[in-house]
């Protein structure tokens, strides 16, 4: 009706360009033709029904939710994770981002998780795995009298089996591997993508414990043990190790490391499990057959006359927390086991993105004491409105099967979710809500993004609005700035804006690393973070980042230095 069609107006009217090219051609539902079958309203509308329905289930209206869930999506306040945007309301209805999958050390156990993966990928989720259990190469087989051909073969059939699935056009699939730095195959798995033919569908990340650290640090050796018999088969020194790390990510972005120790003493869920993995990028934990649904605060909207709008973050963060929980009802679970598990804590993640872009309306620089000082107030206050709200919930619909076996049942009369918050990458949610990644600074202030084959180039969309509105914009200083992606050698512009427009390559790595740490603090999963260096930074960086994420209290590291990979992303101006 006209009604519809004039909300649907002022939705587009909000969306850039880029923005609706994206929802156009992953979201947006097609007809049996291949035609687009609807609009951006109508999207978001979908989703907020099916979404809001959960609360009829027990016993509340579902009219008023829904208007609430289609509002702070259609404001771009708000936004879950791509495959509820994709996937709710339709007949394949599968809601998560996030799943882990257990690899034990049986073929029927490995290719039982290959085919689990692959209904995974083809729903639109990502999938992590520990390769810790399988016993390592040359080890023997008893059933066949042969030998085993170890972690890395495996991974590999993994990997060709991701290229095949290529989850309908949509996108392809995504995977953490992990395997524990104390692993008799750790060197080669360390080493895998020296070889650039290797697991491009795998982020690969060693799972170090404080011992393995701490052997780093007193310059010691450390065991390595067969999984399958326990024995030790030699020792290794902890600092030979950490080098050859240093250096493979150096090459070629990977591994990172994740610190399992770490993650598990913050593991609410320690009494039923030890976590070994992570999903694809890193930011959300998750016991064997757990998966999770993520959503994410635009901050960038959370902001009024110049500052953080209070009122309105925890209405944002009250609504969001609502949402996932909802989602968890709604969800249909490609496997059984993932349902009932992912019932039993019912762990959602709400994070944020446009982080960057919030400092930037408020004036402050990323790379400075304000700036991780905005960062924890923020996160503390989200965390705080969100676990309020799960412990409403929990006490409206009763708390998460598992609570009472949980270490939050000390503090906390009821709750609904074993885990409430995280920080996504939102690689694609942020270019539909027209902002900057999760808690990433501005990568550029323009750029040319190599999307599905086309290069296009940018102005970042918040450095155009407050050059604008500073009255420093003009064609010549964008044409000036073209090729570099940096106000850095723009003499006329002030010294404090050149500050608050500093991009991802300019800012101190360590101040990356700062950051993520400020954001774990009050995160219970985890936080994706990408520590962005120039081209010319040395293993030593590497060395400095990954030692000082594991001192700061980080759950995992990954860095990547510029041009390190073929093809990437991201490139600033016409290089690359
Ligand atoms: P989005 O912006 O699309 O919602 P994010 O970039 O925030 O997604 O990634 C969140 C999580 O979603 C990842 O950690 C991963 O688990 C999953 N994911 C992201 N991209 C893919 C992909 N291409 N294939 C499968 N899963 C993905």
């Amino acid at each position: 009706g006209f009604c519809m069609d004039k909300r649907n107006s002022t939705i587009e009217s909000k969306l850039s360009a880029n923005g609706k090219t994206l929802l156009e051609k992953r979201y947006l539902l097609r007809d049996k033709e291949g035609r687009i079958a609807e609009k951006p309203g109508e999207l978001f509308r979908r989703v907020a029904k099916a979404i809001a329905r959960v609360d009829s289930r027990y016993g509340y209206s579902a009219e008023i939710t829904e208007d609430n869930f289609y509002q702070i999506m259609a404001d771009l306040e708000f936004l879950p994770n791509s495959p509820t945007l994709m996937n709710a309301g339709t007949d394949l209805g599968q809601l998560s981002a996030c799943f882990v999958l257990p690899v034990e050390d049986s073929l029927k156990s490995i290719f039982k998780s290959l085919q689990d993966m692959s209904l995974i990928h083809q729903s639109g989720g990502g999938t992590g795995f520990s390769f810790s259990n399988l016993r390592p190469k040359g080890d023997p087989v008893r059933s066949t009298e042969g030998v085993a051909s170890g972690p890395l073969s495996f991974m590999t059939i993994f990997d060709k089996a991701t290229d095949v699935i290529k989850q309908g056009g949509r996108r392809r699939g995504a995977n953490m591997g992990v395997l524990r730095v104390d692993h008799p195959d750790i060197i080669e798995f360390i080493e895998a993508k020296e070889n650039e033919d290797m697991l491009h569908n795998f982020n690969l990340s060693v799972g170090v414990t404080d011992e393995f650290m701490e052997a780093v640090s007193q310059k010691g050796d450390y065991a390595l043990v067969n999984p399958r018999t326990g024995k030790v088969k030699e020792r290794l020194k902890a600092r030979d190790v950490f080098d050859r790390i240093l250096n493979c990510a150096w090459q070629t972005g990977d591994p990172g490391l994740l610190f399992l120790d770490e993650i598990n003493r913050r593991h609410p869920m320690s009494a039923i499990g030890t976590i070994e993995s992570t999903n694809p990028c890193g930011e959300v934990p998750l016991l064997p057959y757990e998966s999770c649904n993520l959503g994410s605060i635009n901050l960038a909207r959370m902001v009024k006359e110049g500052a953080i709008d209070w009122e309105k973050l925890k209405e944002t963060t009250r609504t969001g927390v609502h949402f996932l929980d909802n989602v968890i009802d709604a969800n249909k679970y490609p496997l059984p086991e993932i349902g009932q598990r992912t019932k039993q804590n019912r762990k959602i993640g709400l994070g944020v993105m446009g982080f960057a872009a919030m400092l930037a309306r408020l004036g402050i620089p990323y790379d400075c004491r304000e700036g991780i000082e905005t960062a924890e107030k923020v996160m503390k206050f989200i965390r705080e409105e969100s676990v309020k709200k799960s412990v409403e919930l929990g006490e409206q619909r009763g708390s998460f099967p598992d609570f009472h076996r949980s270490a939050l049942a000390k503090d906390y009369p009821a709750m609904r979710n074993a885990t409430v918050n995280t920080v996504a990458p939102t690689g694609s949610l942020s270019i539909i809500a027209n902002t900057t990644s999760g808690i990433e600074p501005m990568f550029a202030l323009t750029y040319s993004r190599n999307v599905m084959g086309t290069r296009l180039t940018e102005i970042d969309p918040v450095f155009e609005e407050i050059a604008r509105k500073h009255g420093f914009y003009s064609s010549q200083l964008m044409e000036e700035i073209a090729s570099t992606g940096s106000l850095q050698n723009s003499p006329n512009i002030p010294e404090k804006t050149r500050r608050i427009f500093a991009t991802a390559l300019e800012i101190e790595p360590q101040c990356h690393v700062r950051m993520q740490a400020a954001f774990q603090k009050h995160v219970d999963n985890a936080v994706a973070k990408t520590v962005n260096l120039p081209h010319e930074a040395t293993v030593e960086d590497f060395r400095e980042i990954y030692t000082l994420a594991y001192r700061l209290k980080c759950k995992g590291i990954a860095a990547y230095r510029y041009g390190s990979k073929a093809e990437q992303v991201l490139e600033i101006g016409e290089t690359g």
